[in-house]
């Protein structure tokens, strides 16, 4: 299981037209996509989803945006993927994402961040089932 984490390319990435440059990255990282799909959430699924932040001040704007377009929801693999992949994108904040990762790339704002990847791997299977059913015992 540790191989293994699970992303959403946000609705920001996905509008301003960066999602094929991110996929890109993602491979010449290193990472094999598992499974991949294209969608739009639900106000409902949007907020289960991130339940874990539903007393946080910036819930509701977090739901929000994540609704306000599609997203692409994917499954990765590579060895120590959760940490490999949480290298790869940066810190929440872009401004204080390192050079090179995708955050810094492509995000605008600590809420329009570009990008999601699983921060465990008790939460990267519990995510991944989440979308992909197939992968329920993942
Ligand atoms: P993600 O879970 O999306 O990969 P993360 O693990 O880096 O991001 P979390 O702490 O899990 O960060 O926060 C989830 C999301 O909530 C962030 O990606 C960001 O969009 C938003 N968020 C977090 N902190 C803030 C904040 N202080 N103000 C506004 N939005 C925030
Ligand atoms: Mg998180």
């Amino acid at each position: 299981m540790s191989n293994k984490t699970f992303t959403m390319i946000k609705p920001d990435a996905v509008a301003n037209g960066h999602t094929g440059k991110i996929i890109d990255d993602i491979l010449q990282a290193g990472f094999k996509i598992e499974a991949m799909k294209y969608l739009q959430l639900s106000r409902a699924q949007a907020e289960s989803f991130y339940g874990i932040h539903r007393e946080r001040p910036f819930f509701k704007d977090l739901v929000d945006f994540m609704i306000s377009g599609p997203i692409v929801a994917a499954i990765l693999e590579k060895d120590n993927a959760v940490e490999s992949f949480r290298t790869l994108i940066g810190a929440t904040n872009p401004e204080q994402a390192a050079e090179g990762t995708i955050r810094k790339k492509y995000a605008k704002s600590i809420d329009a961040n570009a990008i999601h990847g699983s921060d465990s791997d008790a939460n990267a299977a519990i995510e991944g089932s989440f979308f992909f059913s197939q992968f329920e015992r993942f």
